[in-house]
């Protein structure tokens, strides 16, 4: 059986060589008031990537990966001394998405859109949408965003409702629900977008880029247009004359043989170009099908696609591994057992039990937005998985049970599997965070091998360790 899956990138930063160049009378920023510390930029930001990433497709591709990594890295090493931030944890994730969009939240999760790569005409383009993402992060914007706004009884909860926007989670959460995508992406001040850009400018020929690729974007990006016009330019309203006010700075910013088009640009361009179209951002929020050809609704992106089926698969390991999704939850898993997916949506099946139609054996976790009624939200659910599985029906009515203390419910489908050929049992465990999420925990397996399987199913859902 198959689910909506959403997915995370594992691989660890590759550090990049950087070359810094002396630089002469280039444009002065000043750092803006803040009242916040760099800890809350760094807490807020790691609960919207969270948010981020149950959301969003990521793409998973260790190569890809480690490239947009060599890039950020490179740009992250010429942030000027005085804007650093060796607290901050700069990383950067692409997103299944076909937008030309780019953001980056407070302490340095940064995510790129696909579109952004199959769009822009040379590595420089992409590394100047970067710069400038990552000067709102160094100069700390939304948190200083935030203290220009604050009145007396703003807290950091309303900042963090203001970044995590829709996806926050709980009652303020769903109130906020129509605002999709843009949650993430504060509305900067043309203040701050044009130090974003000076900034971001510096950046580039610091680490060896030619600042104009970071004006030339900015008319990539408008290019590409669209009826509500490009959602990045919406977040970054243009402070007035950006193009000119960029080649202005890039006149003192002289770089020797920039770099401009690489086959690593090249190499990765053309691979996600040849990927499933990628849908908007606005058609993920809205949970619009997806435009790819394998079915599968993650964007187009499938991640158990690669395993083949198998009559014979060894039976779970009693040793387990503990698998955590960041303090939110743990759980144990066999330890022959492989892990598909992330944050939102993991998978975890044996060799032989995973496939393009997903998986025959094992277990699936995740969590999503709930309404704060688990038994609605339940119902929803079930109805998700039905409608992705359509030969499955309904053995028994939801029963009441705990995990971890937590009210649940326990739903028990079956049918007969495309697959296998032969009946499905697939059980499906549903809870709600303390923030009003919904957790669900399915485990998957043929009737007549559920005897090897039950103890082991009854171990992981025992072992679940919530703290929210
Ligand atoms: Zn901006």
């Amino acid at each position: 059986m198959r689910v909506k899956l959403s997915n995370r990138i594992t691989t660890a930063l590759l550090a990049a060589a950087v070359f810094a160049l002396p630089l002469v009378a280039q444009t002065r920023i000043s750092i803006p008031k803040n009242k916040y510390s760099t800890r809350d930029d760094i807490q807020l930001g790691q609960k919207a990537a969270n948010d981020v990433e149950r959301q969003f497709p990521l793409i998973i591709d260790s190569d890809a990966q480690a490239y947009l990594s060599r890039i950020g890295e490179r740009l992250v090493e010429a942030i000027p001394p005085e804007f650093q931030h060796s607290e901050f944890n700069y990383r950067f994730k692409w997103v299944n998405a076909s937008d030309l969009n780019a953001f980056a939240l407070p302490g340095g999760p940064m995510y790129v859109n696909r579109g952004m790569i199959e769009n822009a005409h040379n590595e420089g383009e992409l590394a100047g949408v970067m710069a400038h993402e990552l000067s709102h992060v160094a100069l700390r914007h939304a948190t200083a965003q935030a203290t220009k706004n604050s009145g007396a009884g703003n807290t950091l909860r309303t900042l963090g409702l203001i970044l995590g926007g829709a996806v926050v989670g709980g009652q303020s959460g769903a109130e906020l629900g129509a605002m999709a995508a843009q949650g993430f992406m504060l509305k900067y001040s043309r203040e701050y977008e044009s130090q974003a850009d000076m900034l971001g400018a510096q950046i580039m020929a610091r680490a060896g880029y030619d600042p104009m690729d970071l004006a030339n974007v900015f008319q990539t990006i408008q290019q590409q247009g669209g009826k509500a016009g490009p959602q990045w330019l919406s977040s970054h309203p243009d402070p007035g004359n950006r193009y000119q006010a960029i080649s202005r700075e890039a006149q003192y910013l002289r770089v020797q043989n920039p770099i401009k088009m690489t086959r690593d640009f090249e190499r990765i361009q053309a691979r996600f170009r040849a990927m499933p179209r990628a849908r908007s951002m606005s058609q993920i929020e809205s949970g619009a099908p997806s435009g790819g050809n394998n079915g599968g609704d993650n964007g187009g992106y499938n991640p158990t696609a690669n395993g083949r089926y198998s009559d014979t698969v060894a039976t779970p390991s009693t040793r387990y591994r503990t698998y955590r999704e960041g303090n939110v939850l743990s759980i144990s898993i066999p330890d022959n057992w492989r892990e598909f997916g992330g944050s939102a949506d993991v998978q975890f099946a044996p060799e032989g039990a995973y496939g393009s139609e997903g998986i025959t054996r094992g277990v699936m976790l995740g969590v999503s937005a709930g309404s704060g009624d688990l038994t609605r939200d339940t119902q929803t659910y079930l109805g998700q998985i039905v409608q992705g599985n359509t030969y499955l029906g309904r053995s028994s009515g939801a029963t009441r049970t705990t995990i971890n203390g937590h009210q649940g419910y326990q739903t028990v489908l079956s049918g007969r599997s495309p697959i296998t050929g032969r009946t499905e049992i697939v059980t499906i465990y549903t809870t709600e965070t303390r923030s009003g999420q919904l957790l669900y925990i399915t485990t998957v397996v043929p009737e007549n091998e559920s005897y090897y399987y039950s103890n082991t199913f009854r171990n992981i859902v025992n072992s679940i360790q919530l703290n929210d």
